[in-house]
C-alpha cells in the first residue's frame, strides 16, 4: 500500500449524508449494521488498513444522518460516529426532494424526472446548516475535512467563511452533467451549488470529463480564471481533479477462496447444473437501466436461439428508495419486464430471468461474481459503478466476461470488458453472445490487464491521491499568501539597494506606473512617476526596463524622455536606450486570421467593447460593457476561443483586466524578464506588476529577487500592495 507519506493530520473528518452504520432491534438488544454503497465500502476498507498500517494514525471521525444512539455506540474502534438530527419536515424535502428528485436526476441526464421546486432548495439549504452547525462543535485546527457527495454540495463553504484555515476535500461520487444540463437550474442553484463546492481546497470528481464539466461551470457561472485544474477566485486558489474511486482489490480476490465462498458456489453450481450464469446486481435506480437491460437480453434470446435452455440471468436489485413513488414504479415496471419474459420463453425446465429483490451477503456475491461466466452491467449513466470493478477483482480463474457500459465512470479505467451502449438493445445483445462464446485464453488475457490496474490504483491509492493533493495545494495556497507591505520592509529594501552596485527594475506599465483608465489611450505617464523613474535611471549602477503587454509606439510615446529599456507586447519586442525595436522570437501568426472574425462577432453582440490588434497578439476590451452583459458574455467567448486554441498548438488566453487577449505562449514576460537578468550579474533585482501577466515574472524571479504586487489578490510575488498610488512611495526608496 502506498503509504499517505506527506500527511500528518491527527484527525480525518468524513462528512456524508449517512453515517456508515445503522442499529436494529434484535431480542430487545441494538445491533449495528453496515450500510450499503460504495462510499461506506471504501472508507471502511481505507479506516481497516490505517489501523494496520503503523505510519498513519489518523482519527477517523464520521459525521451523517443516523440514529441518535449511534454516537454512543462502541461499534467500530477506528471510528467516532456523530449522528446529524434532520427533522423529518426538513428531511423529506430535502434528502427525497432536492437531493433524490432534482439533483440526481439531473446529474445523470434525466432532466424530464426532475422537479425544480425551490422549497426543496431552502430545505436543502437548511439541511447543509444542520451539517455545519454539528461540525462547529466537532472541528479542531489542524484536522482534515472530507466532504462526500451531492447531499452536502453549500457545506465546504459554510465551513470555509467560519475556519479559513481548515482542509477541505469535497468528492462528488455521481457524475458532473455538462454545462448544457447544469444550466438548467435556475441561476440561483447553480451559483450556490457550485460556491458551496468551491470552499474546498481540492474538488474530486471519478473522472476527466466530469473535471471538465465542472470546470467549464465554473467558469461559465462564476466567472473564475481556470489554469489547467486550478481554479482562481477573488481570494483563494484552489483545484478540481479526478481520482477515480477503486476497491479493495485483495478483500474481494482473496475471498473467492475461502471457505465461506466456496460453499456459496457449490450451491450455485448445484442450482444452474450445466447452465451459463450471467450476473447483475444494482440498487433499484432509473439511472442503472434495468428495462433497457433486459430488453436487451430478450433480444438476445430471440436473436440466439442455440442458447435456450443453456443460459440463464440472475438479476439482483438491491432495495434502494423505495418511499419515492417513481422508485416503486421502476420496481413494478422490472417485475412487470420480468415476469414477460419468463412469460415468453419459459418451460417445466427452464427459466430464463430468476430476479431477486434483496440485499446480498457479501461470501455471496463473490461467489457469484466469480461463478458467472457474463457480467452485465449497463447503467444509462453511472458516477464509477464499483459493482463492474468488483466483478472483475473476482475473477478469480477469470472464467467471466464483464459487458459493460460506455456510460459508467468504470469503462474509462475497464477498457478490455466489452464496452456497450447501453440504449442500444441490438449491440447489447451481440455483446452477451460475445461474452459468452469468449475463449478462455482471451478472457484471462483481458482480466489480467484489468486486473492489473485495480490492483494499482485501489481504494487506498485513491485516498492517498486525494490527501497528497489536498497537501499540495495547500503549499501552494501558502506561496501565494499576501503579505503586505509595511514600513520596516520598504527600510530593509532601501537598505539592501544602498548597499548593492548592479540594479536591475522590472516595471510594468499599465495599472502598476499609471492607474487603470477608462480608455487604454487616456492612460499616460504622470509628471512626478517619470522625474522619479527619471532620477532612477540617471543612476549608472541603475538598469530600468518597462515590460509592459502595450504596443511599441505607445510605450515609446510614454518613456521618449527616459533612458530606460523598453519591452512591448508582453515580451515580443524589446528595444534598448537609443536603440532601434527588435523582435525577441520569430513566430507564426497565421493564426489571428481565425481569431479575428470570433471577436469580431463579440463586438457586434456586446455594445462597447472593441478589439485592439497588436503585432503579434490580439486583445478583447470590454471595461464599457455593462457588468451583466460583460460577465455572461466573457464566459462564452472564453469557451469559444477555448475550442480554437485546442486545434492551434501554443496559443493561449490571457486574462487582464477588463481585457482577453490571445498571444502565444512561447514568450511572456518571464522569458522578457529571464533574458534581461542573465544579461549582468545583478545584485539587486526588484520586479513590480498589478496582473496576471506580470505573475509570469514573478515567476522567475531569483530567490534574492524582490517582487511587489499592486493590488490585493493571491500572488506569486513576495509582497503586496493595495493601491496603485503607493508606487510613489516604493519608486521614492531609490531616489538619491
Ligand atoms: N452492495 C451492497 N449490498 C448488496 C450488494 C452489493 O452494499 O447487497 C455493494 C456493492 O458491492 C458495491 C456497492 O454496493 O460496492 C454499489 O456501488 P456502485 O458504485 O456499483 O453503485 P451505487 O449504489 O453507488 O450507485
Amino acid at each position: 500500500m502506498k503509504t499517505i507519506n506527506k500527511i500528518d493530520y491527527k484527525r480525518i473528518i468524513i462528512v456524508a449524508y449517512r453515517l456508515p452504520f445503522r442499529l436494529i432491534k434484535k431480542k430487545n438488544k441494538h445491533m449495528a449494521v453496515q450500510n450499503s454503497g460504495g462510499l461506506v465500502s471504501a472508507i471502511l476498507s481505507l479506516s481497516e488498513r490505517m489501523n494496520q498500517d503503523k505510519v498513519v494514525k489518523s482519527k477517523i471521525l464520521w459525521v451523517g444522518t443516523g440514529d441518535s444512539n449511534l454516537g454512543e455506540e462502541n461499534i467500530n474502534p477506528s471510528f467516532d460516529l456523530f449522528p446529524v438530527e434532520i427533522p423529518k419536515k426538513i428531511n423529506d424535502k430535502y434528502y427525497s426532494g432536492y437531493c433524490n428528485n432534482v439533483i440526481w436526476p439531473l446529474f445523470h441526464y434525466f432532466p424530464q424526472s426532475t422537479v425544480f421546486d425551490n422549497k426543496y432548495f431552502e430545505a436543502y439549504k437548511e439541511a447543509n446548516n444542520l451539517f455545519y452547525k454539528k461540525l462547529q462543535n466537532i472541528i479542531r485546527p489542524g484536522d482534515f475535512i472530507w466532504i462526500h457527495d451531492y447531499h452536502l454540495f453549500l457545506l465546504p463553504d459554510m465551513i470555509r467563511q467560519s475556519y479559513p484555515d481548515t482542509n477541505i476535500g469535497f468528492f462528488l461520487h455521481i457524475p458532473f452533467p455538462s454545462f448544457e444540463l447544469f444550466r438548467l437550474f435556475p441561476r440561483q442553484w447553480r451559483e450556490a451549488i457550485l460556491t458551496g463546492m468551491t470552499g474546498a481546497d481540492i474538488i474530486g470528481f471519478h473522472t476527466n470529463d466530469y473535471t471538465q464539466h465542472f470546470l467549464k461551470s465554473i467558469k461559465r457561472t462564476l466567472g473564475y480564471k481556470t489554469d489547467q485544474n486550478h481554479i482562481y477566485s477573488d481570494t483563494r486558489i484552489f483545484k478540481a481533479d479526478s481520482f477515480p474511486l477503486g476497491i479493495d482489490f485483495d478483500k474481494f480476490h482473496t475471498a473467492c477462496s475461502s471457505g465461506k465462498t466456496r460453499n456459496q458456489r457449490k450451491k450455485l453450481q448445484k442450482h444452474l447444473a450445466d447452465n451459463k450464469l450471467i450476473f447483475s446486481v444494482d440498487r433499484l435506480d432509473y439511472s442503472k437501466g434495468f428495462i433497457k437491460r433486459l430488453e436487451a437480453y430478450d433480444h438476445f434470446l430471440e436473436k440466439f436461439p442455440n442458447w435456450h435452455y443453456k443460459v440463464v440471468f440472475n438479476m439482483i436489485v438491491i432495495p434502494s428508495r423505495d418511499n419515492i413513488e417513481s422508485y416503486r414504479e421502476i420496481k413494478k415496471e422490472i417485475e412487470a419486464t420480468v415476469g414477460r419474459i419468463n412469460g415468453k420463453y419459459s418451460n417445466l425446465s427452464w427459466r430464463p430471468v430468476i430476479y431477486q429483490y434483496k440485499s446480498v451477503p457479501f461470501n455471496e456475491l463473490v461467489a457469484l461474481y466469480d461463478h458467472s461466466d457474463v457480467g452485465l452491467i449497463t447503467p444509462l449513466r453511472d458516477g464509477m459503478n464499483l459493482v463492474a470493478k468488483e466483478y472483475i477483482a473476482s475473477q478469480y480463474e477469470s472464467s467471466g466476461m464483464l459487458v459493460l457500459s460506455e456510460m459508467a465512470g468504470a469503462a474509462v479505467e475497464l477498457t478490455e470488458a466489452i464496452i456497450i451502449n447501453p440504449n442500444d438493445i441490438e449491440e447489447t445483445s451481440v455483446a452477451i453472445d460475445k461474452a459468452l462464446s469468449m475463449s478462455l485464453e482471451e478472457k484471462r488475457r483481458k482480466i489480467s490487464k484489468m486486473q492489473d490496474r485495480l490492483k494499482r490504483y485501489n481504494v487506498f491509492t485513491w485516498a492517498t491521491d486525494f490527501f497528497n493533493q489536498v497537501y499540495e495545494v495547500r503549499n501552494e495556497q501558502k506561496k501565494l499568501q499576501v503579505e503586505f507591505l509595511n514600513s520596516d520592509t520598504l527600510e530593509s529594501i532601501k537598505t539592501r539597494y544602498q548597499k548593492s552596485q548592479k540594479r536591475l527594475f522590472l516595471i510594468d506599465y499599465d495599472g502598476t506606473l499609471t492607474p487603470i483608465a477608462a480608455l487604454p489611450e487616456m492612460a499616460l505617464l504622470n509628471k512626478k512617476t517619470e522625474s522619479q523613474l527619471k532620477s532612477i535611471a540617471s543612476d549608472k549602477r541603475n538598469t530600468v526596463a518597462i515590460i509592459s503587454g502595450r504596443e511599441q509606439k505607445f510605450i515609446e510615446d510614454q518613456f521618449k524622455k527616459l533612458d530606460v529599456i523598453l519591452v512591448a507586447e508582453h515580451g515580443f519586442f524589446i528595444k534598448y536606450p537609443g536603440g532601434n525595436w527588435s523582435i525577441n522570437i520569430e513566430l507564426d501568426l497565421s493564426w489571428k486570421e481565425k481569431i479575428l472574425p470570433v471577436l469580431d462577432h463579440y463586438v457586434d453582440r456586446c455594445n462597447g467593447s472593441m478589439i485592439e490588434e497588436k503585432y503579434a497578439s490580439i486583445v478583447w476590451h470590454y471595461r464599457n460593457v455593462d457588468e451583466d452583459t460583460a460577465s455572461m458574455r466573457i464566459n462564452e467567448l472564453k469557451d469559444d476561443l477555448t475550442e480554437i486554441i485546442k486545434s492551434e498548438s501554443n496559443l493561449l488566453m490571457l486574462e487582464g483586466d477588463k481585457v482577453l487577449e490571445v498571444k502565444s505562449m512561447l514568450y511572456d514576460k518571464g522569458t522578457a524578464g529571464s533574458s534581461l537578468i542573465s544579461k549582468e550579474n545583478y545584485d539587486f533585482i526588484l520586479a513590480i506588476g498589478d496582473d496576471r501577466t506580470d505573475e509570469d515574472l514573478f515567476k522567475i524571479m531569483p530567490e534574492s529577487g524582490i517582487s511587489i504586487k499592486v493590488g490585493s489578490e493571491p500572488s506569486k510575488a513576495l509582497y503586496n500592495i493595495k493601491d496603485q498610488a503607493q508606487i510613489y512611495e516604493i519608486l521614492a526608496l531609490f531616489l538619491s
